[in-house]
């Protein structure tokens, strides 16, 4: 495939990927787009071209802040929407409306790509819910459910924010180490979770359970996530229903759906699974994707210095298993509800997607590029995650998730 566009061959959003995303040209009006080098097509303009036929239909669907209505059209509307603008980006000389359906993607605002309905967080990657246990019950890491169920809990979508936004460091309660009782506090303790995350794209029914084979019909694409999370606090209120307000004062997303079909060329065979899954989560075949992935800390304007190399294909549960166990019960998922795999480590150190583990519970500080070191994350930290698939002449990617750490408001209650 070649196109007229000029887009650099090491660019993330290549004419294999072409992800969705919700974008506004500093005029405050934001609407659908496609992402290609540089650029973004913008898709109300290219419908009213009648590059997707039926025009006011498309072009109100594209003008809409969010891309559920269209998302929910289906795979076979979206995925023809895909091609169209392919076969746009192939032809072989510059279509005359070029000017009018592209915008600069290095100066458009980026948003929220869909109204998030709920959220759910697994906890999917052996090497991570290892290294936790390990910190925890040094003979004993993993629990005894652990290989039998993608363990998750029921997050909160109100505030996941798009890559950009700035966190700004939360208060609550913590336990100083040797203490009985707990202080009121702003965390010392901040880390970020590099997570992988997956749009539903089909509704089901309350009572209707997805089959771990048909799981990928309902997954419409993926985005990189950055579950920040405040460990001193988490670590005294989990217990005994889990995260909380350690987990829901921000959770960021890249702004770019890469669409699961872009994906297929990194579809990869997990890790062997001990003991053999139940019937229902028995997932044959390829089910888990070659998606490397990196974290890199920004402290204040030094240089970044990346922190963690992972890969998304070291999850043990699958985002088919996942979803198949989450509706098991017959729990009914909706179109926009965001499924994000848990913290993504891999096989050795420099790879675990946490500060958490990275710095051993705070023992061993990382060393950044301005010669500081880290142990968690301190105000003015920017914290950057990428993600892509790679083959030869093929590259797709999801851009980035990015976000500062601002320092903690004088509160009220501090004594
Ligand atoms: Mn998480």
């Amino acid at each position: 495939m070649t196109t007229w566009l000029s887009i650099s061959a090491n660019s993330d959003f290549s004419l294999y990927n072409l992800p969705f995303g919700i974008f506004d040209s500093g005029d405050g009006r934001p609407r659908a787009g496609i992402a290609i080098g540089d650029h973004i097509v913008d898709l109300a303009a290219a419908a009213e071209t009648g590059l997707f036929g039926k025009r006011r239909f498309f072009k109100k669907i594209f003008e809409q802040p969010v891309l559920n209505d269209f998302i929910a059209l289906g795979k076979p509307v979206t995925n023809r929407v895909r091609r169209k603008v392919q076969e746009w980006l192939c032809r072989p000389e510059t279509p005359d409306n070029a000017g009018n359906l592209l915008a600069d993607r290095r100066t458009a605002r980026m948003h929220l790509p869909v109204r998030i309905g709920d959220y759910t967080d697994f906890y999917s990657s052996i090497e991570h819910a290892t290294n936790v246990g390990k910190m925890f019950r040094p003979d004993n890491p993993l629990l005894p459910n652990w290989r039998w169920l993608p363990v998750g809990y029921h997050g909160r979508s109100s505030s996941i924010v798009p890559s950009g936004t700035p966190v700004r460091r939360p208060y609550g309660q913590i336990l100083p180490k040797g203490q009985e009782t707990p202080v009121f506090s702003a965390s010392r303790q901040l880390d970020f979770e590099l997570e992988m995350a997956f749009i539903i794209g089909k509704d089901t029914a309350l009572g209707e359970s997805v089959r771990v084979e048909n799981a990928e019909d309902y997954i419409f694409g993926l985005v990189l996530f950055n579950d920040w999370s405040a460990r001193d606090i988490q670590r005294w209120e989990y217990v005994p229903l889990g995260p909380f307000l350690g987990k829901n004062f921000a959770s960021s997303v890249s702004p770019w759906i890469v669409p699961l079909e872009a994906l297929k060329p990194f579809r990869t065979k997990g890790p062997k699974q001990t003991p053999p899954p139940f019937e229902y989560l028995n997932a044959r075949g390829a089910r888990n994707y070659d998606i490397a992935l990196e974290v890199a800390i920004q402290a204040g304007d030094a240089e970044p210095a990346v922190v963690c190399r992972s890969n998304m294909r070291h999850l043990y549960w699958s985002m088919a298993q996942q979803l198949a166990h989450h509706t098991i019960n017959g729990c009914n998922i909706r179109v926009g509800d965001l499924m994000a795999s848990g913290t993504i480590s891999g096989p050795g150190p420099g790879t675990y997607g946490s500060m958490l583990e990275l710095s051993w519970a705070g023992q061993q500080p990382i060393p950044l590029a301005d010669g500081s070191s880290r142990t968690f994350l301190q105000d003015g930290d920017t914290v950057v995650m990428r993600g892509w698939g790679e083959k030869p002449g093929m590259r797709v990617g999801f851009g980035e998730v990015r976000g500062e750490i601002l320092p903690a408001l004088s509160s009220p209650f501090l004594p």
